[in-house]
């Protein structure tokens, strides 16, 4: 593939490594999101029957302030960072010398399409490297898009969108790169992870799974219920942090259904086929993918379950006590399907996730310390988030990413950086002082030490 050579060419005359040319690219970034916000918005619609809030919050908006964050950052950042020097290296200073990586692959999913590919971009660009970004097929209008803008606005000999079916992604998959970001399904991961080990090329996998939501006892049920909702059915339920399903306590059980179905129709009123803000399922393999695990459990529904194949629509659905092995509670729902699982206690609730693959996401609703505590140091999950869903995203502090089958490496911020950085340590002796005791021969008192 010609333009690879082209992007090799680029990362070897050194122009990427200024600080003024990553900078100039994030700015460039900027103009492009800012002049172009309406269209955007248009094409997230196209693809996902995106509101503009969503849209605003989850995608433009995130991107933006990524950039605000990296603009500010990148210098510091980019610097040699001081570390000790131990005595036995003495005269001599030690540093951590970020480099860039080179040419690194940005794969996206489809259900945020702008965020997953401009977000690890910013990152990659920061740290000064040559991009291949792909995004997903599947949101086809997004994907366009940004095969559209991104070469009138970024540096062409530096940035090349490549947009393309599984075919054409297996294609790309065969060329060598110096790092890939892969955001999307488990199946894909180990795909990519297979072709990468051909050049030894290192990945980040940004994965998914199913991710717990415990209820406990003690919780402000009607808060927990609004955020749960919120987490859930955002994007109709295509988030890979979303709370896959709730484990609740048989006391709890009642209070958290009947609060889980007020604040539906708070949020998305009495039909929410007609609300603005509910999104639609992205195509018709999906929508035909989510509604199959409705069958059979037609008896197991509480709220919910109409469905409208013309529009992919599926209403916010509600599922008590399906069978542990049913396709819903072993497979990632990645949809409007919210199942509540009654279990007798904190530690069931535990022996529960721990049975089960590291979720990329744990939520916990409880205001007790002591099963805050439990939770905290019996689990393991991408992060553990305590009385709130999928809103911890927004902490740039913290590294975003999987543990186990939900993923390998991080994002955000300052992990970004790092992630699509080379961070060389560098050690600088002087040859004064030079002690001769280590040198060979190893005779006399050497051979006794
Ligand atoms: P997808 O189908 O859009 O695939 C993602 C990328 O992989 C696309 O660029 C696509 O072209 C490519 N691809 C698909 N099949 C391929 C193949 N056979 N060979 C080579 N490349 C291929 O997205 P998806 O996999 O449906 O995404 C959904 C999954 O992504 C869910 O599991 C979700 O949890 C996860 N996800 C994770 C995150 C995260 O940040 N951890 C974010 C979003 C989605």
């Amino acid at each position: 593939m010609e333009f690879i050579s082209q992007l090799r060419h680029t990362f070897a005359s050194g122009k990427t490594k200024s600080l003024e040319w990553r900078q100039g690219q994030l700015l460039a970034l900027k103009q492009m999101l800012e002049e172009n916000e309406k269209t955007i918005y248009k094409a997230l619609f196209d693809d996902l029957g995106k509101c503009q809030f969503e849209s605003h919050v989850s995608e433009y908006g995130f991107v933006l302030k990524d950039i605000a964050l990296f603009l500010k950052k990148t210098k510091q950042w980019a610097k040699p960072r001081n570390v000790k020097t131990p005595l036995l290296l003495q005269p001599g200073k030690s540093k951590i010398t970020p480099e860039p990586l080179g040419t690194v692959l940005i794969m996206g999913a489809w259900n945020y399409p702008l965020q997953l590919v401009l977000s690890p971009m910013v990152a990659a660009l920061a740290a000064g490297n040559c991009i291949v970004l792909k995004p997903s097929e599947l949101s086809q209008a997004t994907s366009n898009l940004l095969a559209d803008l991104v070469p009138k606005y970024l540096d062409p000999n530096a940035i090349v969108v490549y947009e393309g079916d599984v075919a054409a992604t297996t294609e790309l998959l065969k060329q060598r790169f110096d790092h890939i970001m892969y955001t999307g399904s488990e199946a894909v991961g180990k795909i990519v992870m297979r072709a990468a080990s051909e050049y030894l090329t290192p990945v980040t996998l940004e994965l998914g799974g199913k991710s717990p939501c415990i209820v406990d006892d003690n919780t402000n049920i009607k808060v927990t219920a609004d955020r749960i909702v919120w987490g859930k059915f955002i994007n109709a339920g295509q988030t890979c942090i979303a709370p896959d399903y709730i484990l609740v306590t048989p006391k709890q059980r009642e209070p958290l259904i009947k609060a889980l179905q007020l604040s539906l129709i708070k949020q998305y009123g009495h039909d929410p086929k007609q609300s603005p803000d509910y999104g639609r399922i992205i195509n018709d393999r999906h929508f035909q993918r989510i509604t199959g695990y409705l069958n059979g459990i037609e008896d197991k529904l509480i709220v919910g379950g109409q469905t409208d194949a013309e529009q992919k629509y599926i209403a916010p659905t509600l599922i008590f006590g399906p069978e542990l092995t049913s396709p819903v509670m072993q497979e990632e729902i990645f949809g409007p399907l919210l199942p509540i699982i009654e279990v007798a206690s904190m530690d069931k609730a535990v022996n529960f996730i721990n049975d089960r693959e590291k979720p990329l996401a744990l939520y916990l609703f409880s205001n007790d310390e002591l099963t805050i505590k439990k939770v905290t140091n019996e689990t393991s999950a991408g992060t553990l988030s305590i009385n709130d869903t999928v809103v911890f995203m927004v902490n740039s502090e913290f590294p975003f990413g999987g543990v186990g089958n939900s993923g390998m490496g991080s994002y955000h911020g300052k992990w970004g950086f790092d992630s699509f950085s080379h961070l060389k340590p560098v050690l600088h002796k002087s040859f004064f002082a030079d002690a001769p005791v280590r040198y060979a021969p190893y005779s006399g008192w050497k051979q006794k030490a």
